[in-house]
């Protein structure tokens, strides 16, 4: 076996893998250059003088929220809703009965830490905001939030744990309607939690010392037993088991690594299974191909690094050997190892070789089947592979050519009522269909070409056996592709469903 050298050498985001040899087999940047409108802050306005213009409705929402992080709240407004005067009569926030502009508001503006615009007068929200911004206070202006600094989110309360939800302004019934399924999806309890976790916090950080095994103690309290009774309000047995959980801890156990070999499916990432995506959220270290999708890509853990392995036609990133190794050099290291796949690992996905390395290596390893394309495009085409009146029995063959020759077990593919589905067959497209033809296939046997199957980009190609290469010839078709030849081809004009 060769050795992998994994260089831990974040150059700019970047990590260097190399051989035994010190030959550099690929650098890899870590994460993708992304944009985001507002920056997500948690701000502690506690005692902080906030201005807020304005007494009516959008003007009292903004204010409870305000006062329940702490802050110091005036009001300016002439007219002011009776949940203000409440709040005034009771000394929780000061009123002054002004209006803007005047003396009063420049004097507020002049010591605030943020001022909120709510006046129902879009110019008079445009004339605070840039009074604001010439005060350099920052400032929300309502209905404008392009016009301020800051937007104030949804919020899912859990106290400790506090969920921000914003749209950036662009559609407030979306952002409630994301607040309304959060709320249903964390349990109360989850405060409960949260409070014991930040209390145990110093503790596990000085039993272990290390980040990733304080991540990995963390999960497990909170895919277990000190998470159910915590939720279920039990705090005394909560914080007795996680103390237990502490004490007996084992930090060797609990700090070997392991392997994921995970199926990514064709491409929708919907069609990720849950235990995929547990998996993928934990892994500290991603090796991917080709056909994983962006999307799925992005569900990974922020902070994990992302290794691209090819494999294109023809365009291995990185050789099969060098692969296995690298996952046996990674789990050895202590981290948990995602190997994200294409469909389904053990289908034309060379999973069993990858997997065999790390069983001849002792490194523990999980398998998680995913949707085959054979079973994602057939779906999304809406071509069933078997169905009663047409195919009693479906097989899954490669079409990928060896020395410009496919090497098939002909006869036993012929068969009248059997569908057959071609992996990697676009380029071997017109050997495929002339050798079944000579081996007794019907020529007028429907057959289909799907391109992308299962994401935006799906494109259905159908015909016969005969034409399917002549038609697939005449398009700009982009891998992957999918062939599927037999009777079951003819339902697609009738269930087709999807794009
Ligand atoms: N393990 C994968 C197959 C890997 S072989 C699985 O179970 O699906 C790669 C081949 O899979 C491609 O050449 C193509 O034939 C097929 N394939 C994968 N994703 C596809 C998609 N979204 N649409 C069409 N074909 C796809």
């Amino acid at each position: 076996m060769t050795t992998t050298t994994i260089l831990s050498l974040r150059l700019v985001n970047r990590v260097c893998i190399k051989n035994h040899r010190s030959q550099l087999l690929f650098v890899w940047r870590s994460r993708r250059d992304y944009r985001l409108k507002h920056l997500p802050l948690f701000l502690n306005v506690d005692q902080k003088p906030c201005v807020v213009v304005g007494g009516g409705r959008i003007a009292c929402r903004k204010t409870k929220s305000l006062l329940a992080a702490g802050a110091k709240v005036t009001i300016v407004s002439p007219q002011i809703k009776p949940y203000i005067q409440q709040q005034t009569s009771a000394g929780r926030l000061t009123h002054i009965n002004a209006s803007y502009p005047s003396n009063e508001f420049s004097k507020e503006l002049a010591n605030a830490t943020l001022v909120l615009a709510c006046t129902n007068s879009i110019e008079t929200n445009a004339a605070i905001a840039a009074d604001a911004k010439k005060a350099k206070v920052l400032s929300n202006i309502a209905d404008n939030p392009s016009a301020g600094d800051f937007l104030l989110p949804s919020i899912v309360d859990r106290d400790p744990l506090t969920i921000a939800i914003s749209s950036g302004g662009a559609s407030p019934i979306m952002t409630r309607l994301i607040k309304q399924r959060i709320e249903a999806f964390i349990p109360q309890g989850m405060a409960s939690l949260a409070q014991l976790a930040g209390e145990y916090r110093q503790a596990v950080r000085q039993k272990l010392t290390k980040l990733p095994a304080q991540r990995r103690f963390w999960e497990n309290v909170f895919d277990g037993e000190v998470s159910k009774k915590a939720i279920n309000g039990d705090m005394e047995a909560a914080r007795s088991a996680l103390q237990n959980t502490l004490d007996t801890h084992d930090i060797d156990s609990h700090s070997a690594g392991e392997v994921y070999l995970v199926g990514a499916g064709p491409g929708d990432p919907d069609l990720l299974t849950f235990r995929a995506l547990r998996l993928i959220q934990q892994a500290d270290v991603v090796l991917y191909d080709r056909l994983v999708s962006e999307p799925i890509l992005n569900m990974c853990r922020d902070d994990a690094e992302r290794i691209y392995v090819g494999k294109k036609r023809a365009n291995h990133a990185m050789q099969q050997s060098s692969i296995n190794d690298t996952l046996v050099s990674f789990a050895q290291s202590g981290k948990r190892v995602l190997r994200l796949k294409g469909g389904d690992p053990f289908i034309f996905g060379r999973g069993g070789e990858e997997i065999e390395t790390l069983a001849e290596h002792g490194v523990r390893f999980q398998i998680v089947p995913g949707i085959t394309a054979a079973s994602g495009c057939a779906s999304y085409a809406g071509i069933p592979l078997t169905h009663r009146d047409h195919a009693q029995s479906c097989v899954f063959v490669t079409g990928h050519l060896k020395q410009g020759e496919l090497e098939l077990p002909w006869r036993s593919l012929v068969l009248s009522s059997q569908t057959i589905v071609c992996y990697m067959g676009l380029v071997g497209l017109p050997t495929l269909s002339r050798k079944l033809i000579e081996h007794g296939l019907d020529k007028k046997t429907p057959a289909a070409l799907i391109e992308r199957g299962t994401t935006v980009n799906q494109n259905v190609i159908t015909g016969t056996i005969e034409s399917i290469p002549q038609l697939v010839q005449s398009q700009d078709v982009k891998a992957p592709t999918l062939i599927i030849i037999g009777s079951v081809v003819s339902l697609h004009s009738k269930l087709a469903w999807f794009g």
